[in-house]
Formats: structure tokens, C-alpha cells, sequence
């Protein structure tokens, strides 16, 4: 076994930038929800937004908070104060984080932010179950707390192929969304505006999509650790042009390095793929621990759940239903290993490392025996590590630390 050194991790420059999005987005969230300018739809992380911007709705991400509550560590205590009105240690710990926080009257937003001390309201809840029914759930006690609508889309799950009666059926379920948001709104939906949004969410998923592919350069500029926080404006920012800005300067910078033979690491002795949620509340350690190892955790299954490619201006309501179906939470196993597979090779990894975040089966894509008929259909290995999301109490950190090491040193033999 290798001598754990300190690791040294390039970082690149445009995450400042990225840094300076995200607070543009909060500030302007907060400037809204005080002085009542903008009308404000939270909205599910791979929901419709690119109709809401198409009525002037600011839109706000429930998970995006929840995924700072675990990246702060305020979650684990908070996950008890949702448990105790109700709702289960072992459902999704975004939700049970989440609830917690404003149980208790807490958010991460005002450590980060100067001057903001809550979520902003929400005028109107928008989700679509695409990624789960927990979505639904949440949505609705925040419905309930505040008195306002929730509108939803119903999705399919375990889809093989994306038919044209899946995208029928759910491009209708999005214009019937459409009445009761403008309702609120109380404007109508813009078409203009809203195919304009479909065509900066358009861009800014392919400018994404890019960014990530320049992980298959070798060696690989950019790591999983640096895509979960880099992914931000493809989350919160679809659908404008902020967002396509932001990764224009994140893919030269990303070209730069390539160009320059630059890469997150000193030595890249070894190139993993992840599959699952990351660890919010160890990110910084579960990317030391790689580093040391000489090992760069190139790409994610999660961060490329902001990859649209359907979408299309000209079709919008369609184009977005097959979008939005198309993604890879929603499809069937077959699909999911084509999917890992294809994406094995192209970032040519070693190794693959499943999360098993107990608290979301959806995320979670080891249960079922895929890691094993995978590693017989390609050789490559993979390891399992047991943990959560959000709650730390699911996991062990000693144990984690073990079996990298193992599984770094049987890739070392290998
Ligand atoms: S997909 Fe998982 S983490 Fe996301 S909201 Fe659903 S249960 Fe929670």
C-alpha cells in the first residue's frame, strides 16, 4: 500500500466565479421575497423550470438548500426535528434536512450571505416526480405552511425507451400546469419568453455537458468533487443567459488546462467513475482521501443529471417532456448500464465506486446486482460504500477510509 502524502489539488479559477453566481442568484431571491417585485415558484431540481421563467417567475431549488445544509454539517441535527413530526429517519434526507431547517428556523443562506435570514417565500411550489415521490411530499407540507398552490408533474419511472405516448402524456401534464401558474403569475405564459428560456437551457446543458466531457482528457482537469459544486448554475440557472456565461469561462479555463497537460492532480495514477449522491458533508474529505491515493474521481452519474439534450425551442412543451423523461433517474436498468457503460469507456476509468445513500434508493443504482453484471461485462471493478447524503450518522468514515484503500490497492495489483 502507497504512503498516504498530503495531497496537492489544483482548483480551478472560474470557482470563484461560480461563487460569485450563486450569490448573485441568492441576493436577487432575497431582494425579491422582501420587496415583492418578482413572484418567486420553488421549483423540484429537474422540474419545469423553463416554463416558470417563460411568466417572470424567480425560481428557487429546495434540494440546492438541502445540499448546503449537508455541506455545512447542519443536517444530522436538523434530520430528528422532521423524524419527530412524522417523517421517517429513512426517506429522502434533503426533505427531512429541510423541513428540520425551517422547523427550527435555521439556513445555511444566512452563515453564507450577509443579510439573508430565511429561504425566500415561495409564491407557488412547481415539481415533478421525474426523480422521486418524495419531491411531491415536501412540496406539499411547504404548500400547507405557507397557503399556497403546488402544481405538479407526474412522471413514469423505470422507462426503457422514451416513446411518443411518454412525451404526449407529459408535455399535456405541463400545459395543464400552465392555468394555475398564471393564476399566480397573474400574467400570462410568454411563448416568446418561454421558448427563449428553452434555448438558453439548451445551451447552458450543452456547454455543461462539454465541460464534463473534458474529464476524458488525460490527465482529467476537473473532478467529481469539483463538478458538484461547479454544476450549480446548470441547476438554479437554466434558462438564462447568467448560466451560459458562467460555463463559457468554466470550458476555456477547463480547454486551458487540457491544453496545458494540466490536471486536478500531481499523478493520476488512477481515473474512477461515481455512481450515486455525494457525501454533501464530506466532500472535502472524500477529495483529499482520493488525492492521496493518487486517484482522481473523474465523473458522476449526478453530474450529469443536468444534461438536456432534447430540448428544442421550436417544441418546447414537447421537447421538454422528452427532456425531462430522457433523464437517467427515471429509466429502467437496461438503460442505466448502457448508460454506465458508455460512459466507462469514454472517460477510459479504472474503477467505479457506488454510493449506496440509504436515505435514496433513487440515487442509489447498487441494490439490484448492476455493480456485479457490470464488472463481469467490462472487468472493470468497483466498490460499494455505504453512507448517506445528508445524515453522517449512516456513515463510517474509518470504514470508508478501509475500503478505498483496498480497493486503490487492488487496483494497484491489478
Ligand atoms: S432523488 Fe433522492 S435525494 Fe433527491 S429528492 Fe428524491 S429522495 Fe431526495
Amino acid at each position: 500500500m502507497s504512503e498516504e502524502k498530503k495531497p496537492v489539488i489544483r482548483r480551478l479559477n472560474t470557482s470563484k466565479d461560480m461563487g460569485k453566481f450563486m450569490a448573485d442568484y441568492y441576493y436577487e431571491l432575497d431582494d425579491a421575497a422582501k420587496s415583492g417585485k418578482q413572484k418567486i415558484a420553488w421549483c423540484t431540481s429537474v422540474g419545469p423550470a423553463e416554463i416558470l421563467r417563460g411568466m417572470g417567475f424567480l425560481t428557487y431549488f429546495p434540494e440546492t438548500h438541502s445540499a448546503m445544509l449537508g455541506t455545512s454539517r447542519m443536517a444530522t441535527d436538523l434530520i430528528p426535528k422532521a423524524n419527530a413530526i412524522g417523517y421517517s429517519p429513512d426517506i429522502c434526507s434533503y426533505l427531512t434536512a429541510d423541513i428540520g431547517a425551517f422547523l427550527e428556523g435555521v439556513t445555511p443562506l444566512a452563515k453564507v450571505f450577509k443579510g439573508i435570514e430565511s429561504p425566500p417565500k415561495p409564491d407557488v411550489l412547481v415539481f415533478n416526480t421525474n426523480q422521486c415521490r418524495d419531491v411531491q411530499d415536501w412540496f406539499n407540507w411547504y404548500g400547507e405552511k405557507f397557503n399556497v398552490p403546488v402544481v405538479g408533474v407526474h412522471s413514469y419511472v423505470g422507462v426503457g425507451d422514451v416513446t411518443d405516448s411518454h412525451v404526449a402524456s407529459i408535455s399535456k401534464q405541463m400545459q395543464n400546469i400552465v392555468e394555475p401558474l398564471e393564476k399566480v403569475a397573474g400574467r400570462k405564459l410568454d411563448m416568446d419568453e418561454f421558448k427563449q428560456a428553452v434555448a438558453l437551457s439548451r445551451e447552458c446543458s450543452d456547454l455543461w455537458e462539454k465541460c464534463l466531457a473534458a474529464a476524458s482528457a488525460k490527465p482529467s482537469p476537473l473532478s467529481f468533487f469539483d463538478g458538484t459544486t461547479l454544476m450549480g448554475p446548470a441547476v438554479v440557472g437554466r434558462g438564462t443567459q447568467k448560466a451560459i456565461d458562467a460555463y463559457k469561462l468554466l470550458l476555456e479555463e477547463l480547454e486551458e488546462r487540457v491544453s496545458a497537460n494540466l490536471g486536478t492532480l500531481e499523478e493520476e495514477r488512477f481515473r474512477i467513475y461515481w455512481d450515486g449522491m455525494p457525501v454533501w458533508g464530506r466532500l472535502g474529505m472524500h477529495s483529499k482521501m482520493f488525492a492521496s491515493l493518487n486517484t482522481n474521481v473523474i465523473a458522476s452519474t449526478y453530474c450529469s443529471s443536468w444534461i438536456f439534450s432534447a430540448l428544442d425551442p421550436d417544441d418546447p412543451f414537447n421537447s421538454m417532456a422528452r427532456a425531462y423523461t430522457e433523464l437517467f433517474i427515471v429509466r429502467g436498468d437496461d438503460y442505466k448500464e448502457q448508460y454506465i457503460k458508455d460512459k466507462l469507456d469514454f472517460f477510459d476509468v479504472d474503477g467505479i465506486i457506488y454510493h449506496d445513500a440509504k436515505t435514496c434508493p433513487n440515487n442509489s443504482n447498487c441494490r439490484y446486482g448492476m455493480p456485479q453484471r457490470l464488472q463481469e461485462e467490462t472487468g472493470i471493478p468497483s466498490l460499494t460504500i455505504n453512507g448517506d447524503l445528508n445524515d453522517l450518522r449512516l456513515l463510517s468514515d474509518e470504514q470508508t477510509k478501509t475500503n478505498v484503500e483496498a480497493f486503490i490497492e487492488q487496483l494497484e495489483e491489478s
